[in-house]
């Protein structure tokens, strides 16, 4: 049984999906006016690994994640030029044109680091029109008032407002910079329609004159639209709890009438040098710099992987170097497994896989299920290991069946005079002097190791 960390209850629950043909979940997308950088793909990462967790226990997904490529305002509170108009004035690109692109690159991030993509992809761009009508819903209940700007939320309206973040309305908005607009019944009251200046390029006919979505209606409206007035889980990172989630709740609950998620389930940030990574401090990297430094999209999951979702991880190149280094090791040793025709016994494996599998249902403990994966590296070389190994990594999609050796992991220690055997054997070899290279093999063998021919060569593993 899966058990997951609600946010809403701060504790571990069991999940029980509302419906057992199909797990109905919803996962905040990108804003696309800029490269998506490594500590968004940690949330998408976290995504992913959910999606195969529950695969992993036999559950159909329905999952549906936004692009949102209206752009949404340069803070979270109502004010500010918006992010995908300021990119596309300054690279002289539409906004359309610049949504287009980024999501491309996003969706061939995701590829390289083995992120299946939810059943449903929506852009908000595509979605205009639920949007107002969600907008006019929520009008006709009395949840939302116009002013001179837009529409609003009027969270008075909605006693419950906080429950997510359990924070008072001040200490959510500490920080955040409120504009001051008298209109507003309440200064924390949010647009869910604003309406446009002339010169705003990204602007629809709505009720209200021409205008744009304020960027929470979007999540409410596209996962109502795919997925029901209530579904299992939504995901996201843990900075959308305060405001993007908590207002989502607002909107949705008050059209409702009823809770609409069961499960929140949110994934920690990424720090660098232990510092906050963001797009507007410019210390963020992404998946194709460091595939450009030398570090595979891989081994950037695998980094990711060896952290738990809820906590925080901080990204150095030390750690990415120690992860490079690892991850090798971890291949070549499964890759000894996968070269031998010996067998492990029913039980050995019947425990490795239940200790996987209790790890990964524990609120998806990946690094505990990488521990089991590791100790059971240690076993005495078998076929059999190394396919439950690959039976594990439909959970971590780290591309294990490319087992290979790590020349230098399997060197070391290995005693001279055995050394010395293996390059023999490669000379008779060349020589076609094949009895000469099997008797060394053999000789070798006898002394408790292995030759591993491959195509470049040979190494030599302990047996
Ligand atoms: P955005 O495109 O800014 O809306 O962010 C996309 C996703 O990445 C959201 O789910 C954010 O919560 C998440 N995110 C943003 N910054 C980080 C970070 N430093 N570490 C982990 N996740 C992040
Ligand atoms: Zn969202």
């Amino acid at each position: 049984m899966l058990r997951i960390y609600n946010t809403l209850s701060r504790q571990k629950e069991d999940f029980k999906p509302i419906d057992e043909k199909a797990v109905r979940m919803y996962s905040c997308g990108p804003t696309v006016y800029s490269f998506a950088h490594i500590g968004n793909m940690r949330t998408y990462i976290f995504m992913d690994i959910f999606r195969r967790v529950l695969k992993y226990d036999g559950y159909k997904i329905k999952g549906v994640m936004n692009i949102t490529d209206v752009g949404h305002l340069l803070s979270d509170s109502d004010s500010g030029e918006d992010k995908m108009e300021k990119a596309s004035r300054e690279q002289q690109k539409t906004p359309w044109e610049i949504a287009e692109f980024y999501t491309n690159i996003f969706f061939e991030d995701l590829k390289k680091l083995n992120i299946s993509r939810p059943e449903i992809i929506a852009k908000a761009t595509d979605h205009i029109d639920d949007m107002i009508k969600y907008v006019q819903a929520l009008e006709e209940k009395g949840y939302g008032y116009e002013i001179d700007d837009g529409i609003y939320f009027d969270i008075a309206k909605f006693p419950s407002y906080g429950k997510l973040s359990r924070l008072s309305l001040e200490d959510q908005q500490a920080g955040a910079r409120v504009e001051v607009n008298n209109q507003k019944h309440n200064p924390y009251d949010f647009a869910l329609w604003k309406k446009a200046e002339p010169e705003h390029i990204m602007q629809w006919p709505s009720p209200w004159g021409m205008g744009y979505p304020g960027w929470h209606i979007e999540c409410s409206t596209m996962s109502k639209k795919y997925l029901g007035s209530t579904f299992d889980i939504h995901t996201g990172g843990v900075d959308h709890i305060p405001v993007h989630h908590e207002n989502e709740i607002a909107q949705s609950e008050a059209l409702e009438g009823k809770k609409t998620v069961n499960y929140w389930v949110h994934g920690e940030f990424m720090l660098v040098n232990n510092g906050k990574m963001s797009k507007s401090l410019r210390n963020t990297y992404t998946v194709s710099q460091l595939e450009d430094m030398g570090y595979p999209a891989v081994v950037f999951r695998y980094f990711c992987l060896n952290a738990h979702y809820r906590k925080k991880l901080n990204f150095t190149f030390e750690g990415m170097d120690a992860a490079k280094v690892s991850y090798s090791r971890l291949l070549s040793a499964l890759y000894q497994h996968k070269m031998s025709q010996e067998k492990t016994s029913e039980e050995v494996l019947a425990k490795y896989k239940k200790d996987f599998e209790d790890a990964i249902n524990d609120d998806l403990n990946i690094p505990l299920a990488l521990g089991v994966l590791w100790t059971m590296t240690k076993e005495k070389k078998s076929k059999d290991i190394f396919e439950l190994a690959l039976e594990m990594d439909k959970v971590f999609g780290l591309n294990l069946k490319d087992a290979k050796l790590d020349v230098l992991d399997a060197q070391e220690d290995i005693p001279e005079d055995i050394k010395k055997m293996a390059e023999e054997r490669l000379n008779a070899k060349k020589n076609k002097d094949w009895a000469t290279a099997d008797s060394l093999r053999n000789e070798i063998k006898a002394k408790g190791y292995s030759i591993l021919d491959s195509k470049d060569g040979y190494t030599i593993v302990k047996d």
